[in-house]
């Protein structure tokens, strides 16, 4: 009998992964808080929360029991023309922590899923008043899923490269970095004009583009701006929602609200999957109408699904916790703690913190690309001592579920402290 690798190898197409060079995949049998337990009886510490979904840990007995009532009740029903408990209730609750412009939640599966509904509501925004506006203001490096609206708004990069024939057009700003505000803003007052439908962010965190981070100040006056021009503003918020800045949403931290927000990953503690774009009572009403032309024709067979919404709310029970929100702060001082002595390394550049997320690069003279070796032998070092983080390029980062002791963070600390002292760059 093959191993389960091998099995796997023989069958299965791996996402991002080159499955000519890539190594046998691991075993994972189970999970417990924030540990994954290899068939081969290694454990791994899950230092980027199973790529940025999990929240309370791997396994938690409440979502699994909450999850298990929703399956032995109703596991899924039609959701045009029907409704159920867990998708009104979710939907009640998100508008409550959301902030308070947020009117109206639309399912859907995923966070790519999402942020096509947000880019369709605003295309069809100004289609219904009989304005159409064809473009997009993007920032340079933004990630927003691998869908091809979604890709359209991203970076286009290596990974985008096949496909770009296929994407339309987008402005991009670059991220408005401290030191680069003025110009961007300046460039922001030529791409906002009044042909450009939406603004979409990733607010103050730039995830898959390599966890680039920017002040609120610059995003409230870009938003300002664009808002000169009845630009909609899309803020994507599947990476950073759910209490991974330190805050419940990224946009807590501004002034200037949204009109659409993406959410996604975190939101049923990364046990199942579920997409949500909600938006304000404004946009909403421009698609109220007896002209059946002006609705939004969206839908997925899984939309609310009530397994996703039941462990959506239980994640929620677990997030508003006053114990949950303690260890995002405890989190967030440990990591501060860790970037003060990370700051000693000659080889260390860039540190930059957002709550729960700690990102820094490695010096690597020129190569600085994803391609770049030094992310193969980084990941290896530290997943060889038990600690499983996926570096972006030469950008290495600590994502941790928030129930992560600080015997295990201290653990992962020092294996990054090893792996940047013991390998020459
Ligand atoms: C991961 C991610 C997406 C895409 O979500 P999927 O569920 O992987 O489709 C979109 N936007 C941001 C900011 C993300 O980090």
């Amino acid at each position: 009998m093959n191993t389960l690798a091998e099995r796997d190898q023989a069958v299965i197409w791996h996402p991002f992964t080159q499955m000519q060079t890539a190594p046998l995949p691991i075993p994972i049998v189970r999970g417990n808080g924030s540990v994954l337990y290899g068939a081969d009886g290694r454990e791994y510490l899950d230092m980027v929360s199973s790529w940025w979904v999990n929240l309370h840990g791997h396994a938690h007995p409440y979502i699994a029991q909450r999850v298990s009532e929703q399956l032995n009740t109703l596991e899924h029903v039609i959701f045009a023309g029907f409704t159920h408990q867990p998708a009104v209730e979710l939907a009640e609750r998100l508008l409550k922590i959301l902030p308070q412009n947020q009117a109206k939640v639309f399912y859907s599966d995923n966070g790519s899923t999402a942020v096509e509904v947000a880019l369709k509501m605003s295309f069809q925004y100004w289609h219904n008043l009989g304005k159409p506006r064809r473009k997009v203001v993007a920032l340079e490096n933004a990630y927003h899923g691998d869908t091809f609206g979604a890709m359209a708004v991203g970076e286009r990069n290596a990974f985008t490269a096949p496909f770009v024939p296929f994407l339309f057009d987008v402005d991009y700003l670059p991220t408005p970095l401290t030191g680069q505000e003025t110009d961007v803003l300046k460039l922001a007052e030529t791409l906002f004009t009044d042909d450009v439908a939406a603004f979409i962010i990733e607010p103050l965190v730039q995830g898959a583009g390599g966890m680039i981070m920017y002040e609120p100040d610059v995003l409230d006056q870009l938003i300002q701006l664009a808002r000169r021009n009845g630009i909609l503003i899309i803020a994507d918020e599947v990476m950073t929602g759910f209490g991974r800045t330190g805050r419940l949403f990224a946009s807590d931290y501004l002034q200037q609200k949204p009109d659409l927000m993406c959410l996604s990953k975190g939101i049923t503690g990364g046990t199942m999957a579920l997409g949500v774009t909600t938006c304000t009572q404004a946009i909403y009403d421009v698609f109220l109408s007896d002209n059946k032309h002006k609705t939004l024709f969206h839908g997925h067979s899984f939309t609310a699904n009530p397994l996703a919404c039941a462990a959506a709310l239980a994640s929620m029970d677990l997030l508003l916790l006053p114990e949950t929100q303690s260890n995002i702060q405890r989190i967030a001082e440990q990591h501060a703690q860790f970037a003060g002595r990370l700051a000693n390394w000659a080889n260390v550049s860039s540190i930059r913190q957002r709550g729960t997320l700690l990102a820094f690069d490695l010096k690597v003279g020129e190569q600085t690309s994803y391609f770049n070796s030094i992310r193969d032998v980084a990941y290896a070092f530290l997943l060889e001592r038990g600690v499983l983080m996926r570096p972006l390029g030469n950008t290495l980062y600590l994502m941790p579920p928030y129930c992560t002791t600080n015997e295990q963070l201290l653990y992962s600390y020092q294996q990054v402290d090893e792996l940047v002292n013991t390998i020459p760059f």
